[in-house]
């Protein structure tokens, strides 16, 4: 193990969920300073989008459109990844769906996806990249969980229990992490204007019969003291800063970046 060779090289970051909103942003950043990426998303466009991001940026990058309820898909990214780059040095947890309805009508095969993408891919990335991260000594695990991880809203059990039960897996490994110099967190955003955001709003609209004003002002900003949207920007800051080689005794936490929403 050469810990002071992987600590000057140029480092790796796998972000899944890289092309659209938050994780697009956290990719932008990370490609902006000169990382090498792995990058992952399902849309049709995903691996053109990736591709015009490296450009961008003149990143060195790898796409993978593993499906984040495919376990085997998600371990063949991570070794493709690992034989590309040699090593993985950090992982953002970031693909996740959502779906809103009341729990009579909450579709099974919704559960089983929101599950699957939210929290069980995060379980199986984690132990794809952990023995490489384990060698070097080094690795940085960030989770994008949610507000929801720290409190609930009504129509959203399964997003609600994923994120809740991510938060969970968070604490555990950054036991296990510890040692070992891979620090393990989870951010907690509240409410950013994502695609995620935007198609929340229609289903608000058809579970409170609302319109789409109320259903911004009086469900979604209503929870959050500062009532505006969190910056996207904000969310990944702070994704940098637990990236960081510093951060190395910043490990457990669940870190609410909601303008007060968990205060209350
Ligand atoms: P988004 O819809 O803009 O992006 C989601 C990304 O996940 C896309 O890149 C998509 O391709 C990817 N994805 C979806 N299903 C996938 C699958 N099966 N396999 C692989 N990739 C898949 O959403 P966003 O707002 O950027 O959300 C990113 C993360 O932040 C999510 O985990 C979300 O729960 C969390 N979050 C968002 C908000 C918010 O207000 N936007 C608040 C709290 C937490």
């Amino acid at each position: 193990m050469d810990i002071k060779n992987n600590m000057t090289s140029k480092k790796t970051v796998l972000i899944t969920g890289s092309t659209s909103g938050i994780g697009k942003a956290i990719a932008e950043r990370f490609a902006a300073q000169g990382y090498q990426l792995i990058l992952n998303g399902i849309e049709p466009n995903a691996a053109e989008l990736s591709e015009e991001l490296a450009v961008r940026y003149q990143a060195e990058y790898l796409f993978s459109g593993a499906d984040m309820r495919d376990p085997s898909a998600i371990r063949g990214m991570v070794e493709a990844g690992i034989e590309r780059f040699g090593t993985i040095d950090i992982l953002v947890a970031n693909a996740g769906i959502q779906y809103v309805s009341p729990i009579e009508n909450f579709p099974d095969e919704k559960w089983d996806a929101i599950l699957a993408i939210n929290l069980s891919a995060a379980f199986h990335l984690a132990k794809a990249v952990w023995p490489g991260m384990k060698k070097n000594g080094f690795g940085r695990i960030i989770h994008m969980a949610s507000a929801h991880g720290l409190t609930a809203s009504a129509y959203k059990s399964a997003y609600v229990a994923s994120k809740h039960g991510l938060i969970g897996l968070t604490k555990a490994l950054a036991l296990e992490g510890a040692g070992h110099n891979i620090t393990v967190n989870a951010v907690c955003p509240g409410y950013v204007h994502t695609p995620i955001v935007e198609n929340q709003i229609a289903d608000q609209m058809k579970a409170h019969q609302m319109s789409r004003e109320e259903i911004i002002e009086k469900v979604m900003l209503a929870k959050q003291a500062v009532k505006e949207f969190v910056s996207i920007d904000l969310i990944v800051d702070v994704v940098m800063m637990l990236a960081d080689e510093k951060a190395s005794t910043l490990t457990g936490v669940a870190l609410p970046v909601d303008g007060g929403w968990t205060a209350a």
